[in-house]
């Protein structure tokens, strides 16, 4: 997924990019307010990760903002008020979770897990589609009920062409779904991990609609 964090305490911030990365997600970091409304403004994210005590524009404010304009991205407060009027307070200016300070990444992963299934409208934890099976939590994906190894990259690709079967992502929408602001793109990258996961998977999962994009068949 690519997600937004909007955190201004440097050693929080780099641990929860650091750690979405590895679970295979494009995260970009802002650190106050008014940057965090720019990027919302210019990038389709699918997920946003909130502090409310921030520099310039407080996240609430902010929250109440991105409501106000009808952006309904999900949004995560990760927050070290712990009172509950505070919880209370996000919850009703928008937030569809919240997290308090200090927090265990694991349960951060599996709460952006939680509410990337509710976004797409899938209630399974699991994906399933013909032979295929991908686990988001377990980071596994299997076929034939045989397991199949993958890159995280490899991996987020795939998970992305399951959301839509038959409905094509070009390049660009892909490369927005691997990557953040500022991580080297190869020009070839996408062909790269298509090409990785036609070989694991077999080349009938993976069709090219020219001049479009990618996607896995509808009906496998
Ligand atoms: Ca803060």
């Amino acid at each position: 997924m690519r997600l937004l964090l909007v955190e201004d305490d440097p050693m929080v911030g780099a641990a929860v990019q650091r750690g979405l990365r590895q679970e295979g997600h494009a995260v970009d970091w802002v650190e106050d307010g008014v940057a965090a409304a720019l990027a919302l403004r210019d990038h389709p994210f699918e997920l946003v990760l909130l502090d409310l005590g921030l520099p310039r524009q407080d996240g609430l404010s902010l929250l109440r903002g991105i409501r106000t304009e009808g952006n309904p991205v999900p949004v995560l407060i990760l927050t070290a008020r712990d009172s509950i009027a505070d919880r209370i307070a996000g919850l009703d200016a928008g937030a569809d979770d919240y997290l308090v300070k200090p927090f265990d990444l694991d349960e951060l992963a599996a709460r952006v897990r939680a509410l990337g299934r509710r976004q797409r409208g899938q209630a399974e934890p699991v994906v399933s589609h013909g032979a295929l099976t991908l686990d988001p939590a377990a980071h596994a994906v299997s076929l034939d009920d045989r397991p199949v190894r993958l890159s995280a990259r490899e991996f987020a690709l795939l998970q992305s062409l399951l959301e839509q079967p038959g409905r094509p992502l070009s390049r660009s929408q892909l490369e927005d779904r691997l990557y953040g602001w500022g991580e080297e793109v190869e020009s070839n990258a996408i062909e790269v991990y298509i090409h990785g996961l036609r070989r694991k998977l077999g080349a009938g999962w993976i069709l090219n609609l020219r001049g479009v994009g990618w996607y896995v068949p509808e009906n496998p």
